[in-house]
């Protein structure tokens, strides 16, 4: 079987687990118990949260654990909001994860926040013109995605962050999907706020982080006994810190990461071109390949007019290749993915999205593999 789903998640890696392992067996003390067993949890915690510091040229004091993706943003949305009442307005997309646009929803509902949807074209990318239009005194926070999940739409969070700092706007970014492909290092992004998930990067499902700069203020939503400076309440999972601390020194950084998403991002385009150019009736969505600049060098997905997604899953199933339709993390629900509505696709298009998503070790052989069974399934399909 060829896996090609690694958007949706990635294996843990053995060097990952046993990292963690001591900390679920030998040194399983809670980090703030005062004897022998928590100073020594509590040293693994601090050593962990310096190596991801370290990883995103961050201060060790910036980086609180959290349970992944999901619980990031909402920490990161909800509590920057709440504590940075500029005022009650938002900046944000339609393309951005459910669990982005879901908080924004909340925020508005229950909290009296206005939320602007920037506009973006067919490929997903928003010009930072409209960005800077969008900015007023009121605005407390802008939050777009650094590389996204589904179509592979790279912004320019850098620029994005200098227009927000400009007008006195804080900026979160999700780069749950980025991490690892696109520069993540958070003084080059110039973020407010970054979020990732341990399971999408080599570490287990369960862990993730969050960046949030020192003075900026933050209201937690989880509150209890102050652990994470106070940031996220509950006894820490130590282990899943080191895993995570160890996948992501496993990931390609600065000039080995431009080489690399430049390498993946040739193989991906020779693979694109090679679908796109036979099978007539299906197109890439998201941006052109080749600039991994531009475009996540891992993710690519397709729609094709008058196929079903789920056959078409099935077919490269039955070839050995594992894919997702649209997003995983919308799986179970049968709706088209909202990210193509947001780009004005019609819904039965929309509804025939395939992602295919590749590991940093794919080579060209694995992408000439996944061409031949997506075309093979296409031609089974509409025999
Ligand atoms: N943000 C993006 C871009 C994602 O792709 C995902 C998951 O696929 C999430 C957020 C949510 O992360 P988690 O599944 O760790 O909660």
């Amino acid at each position: 079987m060829l896996y090609f789903d690694n958007a949706a998640t990635t294996p843990v890696t053995e060097a990952s687990l046993t990292a963690a392992w001591p900390y679920l067996t030998t040194e399983f003390g809670n980090a703030s118990s005062s004897h022998e067993y928590g100073h020594r949890a509590k040293q693994g915690l601090e050593d962990a949260r310096a190596r991801v510091a370290t990883w995103f040229g961050a201060k060790s004091s910036d980086i609180i654990f959290t349970s992944g993706g999901t619980e990031g943003i909402n920490m990161c949305l909800t509590g920057l909001a709440l504590a940075n009442p500029r005022g009650k307005h938002i900046i944000s997309a339609r393309t951005e994860h459910e669990a982005v646009i879901a908080t924004l929803e909340f925020l508005e509902r229950v909290h009296g926040f206005e939320i602007t949807w920037l506009p973006t074209n067919t490929s997903g990318t928003i010009e930072p013109l409209e960005l800077e239009s969008a900015l007023r005194d009121d605005t407390t926070l802008v939050t777009l995605m650094l590389a996204n999940n589904e179509i592979g739409t790279i912004h320019p969070i850098a620029e994005f962050a200098a227009l927000a700092h400009a007008r006195g706007a804080l900026i979160h970014t999700d780069a749950v999907q980025a991490c690892g492909w696109v520069n993540s290092n958070v003084a080059d992004l110039g973020v407010d706020a970054l979020t990732i998930a341990g399971h999408k990067l080599g570490a287990p499902k369960g862990s993730g982080a969050v960046f949030i700069k020192g003075r900026v203020a933050t209201e937690p939503i989880l509150h209890g006994g102050g652990q994470e400076f106070d940031r996220r309440s509950g006894t820490e999972n130590v282990a899943w810190a080191v895993a995570l601390a160890t996948a992501l020194e496993h990931l390609p950084r600065g000039e080995q990461l431009v080489q690399q998403s430049q390498k993946l991002a040739d193989l991906q385009k020779v693979f694109i071109e090679r679908v796109t150019n036979e099978l007539p009736h299906t197109r890439l969505t998201g941006p052109p390949a080749g600039d991994p600049l531009a475009r996540h060098a891992g993710i690519s997905s397709f729609v094709s007019e008058g196929i079903n997604g789920e056959t078409l899953l099935l077919e490269l199933e039955r070839r050995g290749v594992i894919a997702s339709s649209g997003a995983a993390c919308a799986a179970g629900q049968d709706e088209p993915s909202h990210v193509l509505i947001a780009l004005g696709y019609p819904e039965d298009l929309a509804r025939t999205a395939i992602r295919l998503s590749a590991s940093h070790l794919a080579t060209e052989a694995d992408y000439e593999t996944v061409a031949t069974a997506f075309i093979e399934s296409v031609h089974t399909i509409t025999r």
